[in-house]
């Protein structure tokens, strides 16, 4: 069959020049982008595209933007087959993971790319990415799309959105995928893991728009003080925070510090324990420096990234859940984000 596909171009390095003056990389608009790909019009797929303007660098991507990144495909779901999302590498992998969570019940591609050199570079990697984002956007199988989720595809890998994270800042292969296996490889052919991949429910989108940012991140450090622990838990109106901790999800024992958070969450803050390594799971319990996080309350966020813990919470936080349905929601994977053992 032939596909119809909407490539969505926000901005980012696929799409920059170089400014004559200053010398800084700074977004150009899509027509230029497209001329340096002509193969694409021997695809048999259609394309057309939606450029954001202004084009942003991804480091100034926020929640209005995903909220019109989230509409655009709304607008768009019944009349294209998948979508190519280009954006910046700085925040491609919270992007993708939030935007999992607002389209709910989504049954076809959304499929993220972009580049660490720009496409008017002899050696982009942008190329490649967009003519491989364009291939999986589009592939179906009896009428069904292959890949119905948010993914990313970068360097010859595709990922569960939700699940990566930027991991280099300099070599093509950029994103990493540390709890969760490639949904496909691409070679000679392009090799889908089936098994990994979302199966689609048939139902109808439905996009959730409301965001609350009302949330932290603390990264745990050797030498924290109680100033900043304190600190960041008495910011007014803050709902939840997200506690970066070390290995399988331990912190220190000191009372000072199991002291603050335990007032925090008699405060109503929920906290969301995330560990500070790229791959492997919290394990509250397993280590003395847990046992007390688990008994004052904390959540223990398994393999869940940080990039798809902020997602995941602003979502949740904005569909008005707090408490125990928070804490439940948070600890159920809703779009294949976390493992539970
Ligand atoms: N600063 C750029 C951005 O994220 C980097 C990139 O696209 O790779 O928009």
């Amino acid at each position: 069959m032939e596909s119809n596909i909407l490539v969505i171009y926000t901005g980012g390095t696929i799409g920059m020049i170089k400014d004559p003056v200053t010398g800084a990389l700074a977004p150009f608009n899509f027509d230029a982008l497209y001329k340096h790909i002509p193969v694409l019009q021997n695809f048999n797929c259609k394309i057309d595209s939606y450029c954001f303007d202004p084009l942003i660098d991804s480091s100034n991507m926020n929640p209005e933007f995903w909220v019109r990144l989230a509409g655009v495909i709304e607008e768009n779901y019944e009349s294209y087959d998948g979508f190519v999302v280009l954006h910046g590498t700085d925040t491609m992998a919270y992007t993708a993971s939030v935007l999992s969570f607002m389209l709910e019940n989504l049954n076809k591609p959304v499929v993220f790319t972009g580049s660490q050199l720009p496409m008017g570079v002899l050696r982009t990697d942008g190329r490649e990415n967009f003519i491989n984002a364009i291939e999986i956007a589009g592939a179906y199988i009896d009428e069904t799309p292959v890949v119905p989720e948010v993914s990313i595809c970068f360097e010859n890998r595709l990922m569960r959105g939700n699940r990566t994270n930027k991991f280099n800042a300099e070599h093509f292969n950029a994103f990493l995928s540390g709890n969760y296996p490639l949904l496909a490889q691409v070679g000679v052919h392009i090799r889908y893991s089936h098994q990994h991949i979302l199966k689609p429910n048939f139902k109808k989108l439905k996009v959730h728009r409301n965001l609350d940012t009302n949330v932290a991140i603390l990264k745990l450090f050797p030498g924290i003080t109680e100033n900043v622990v304190k600190s960041i838990l008495s910011i007014s109106g803050l709902k939840a925070l997200i506690l970066e901790t070390y290995g399988a999800g331990n912190a220190p024992t000191d009372k000072w510090f199991v002291n603050a958070l335990s007032d925090g969450i008699k405060n109503g803050i929920t906290i969301f324990n995330v560990t500070q390594c790229k791959g492997g799971s919290v394990e509250m319990g397993k280590y003395e420096t847990s046992v007390q996080l688990e008994s004052i309350g904390v959540v223990g966020g398994y393999d869940i990234t940080t990039e798809s813990a902020i997602g995941k919470i602003m979502y949740l936080l904005g569909e008005g859940y707090t408490g125990e349905k928070l804490k439940q929601l948070l600890q159920t994977p809703l779009r294949g984000e976390l493992t539970i053992e």
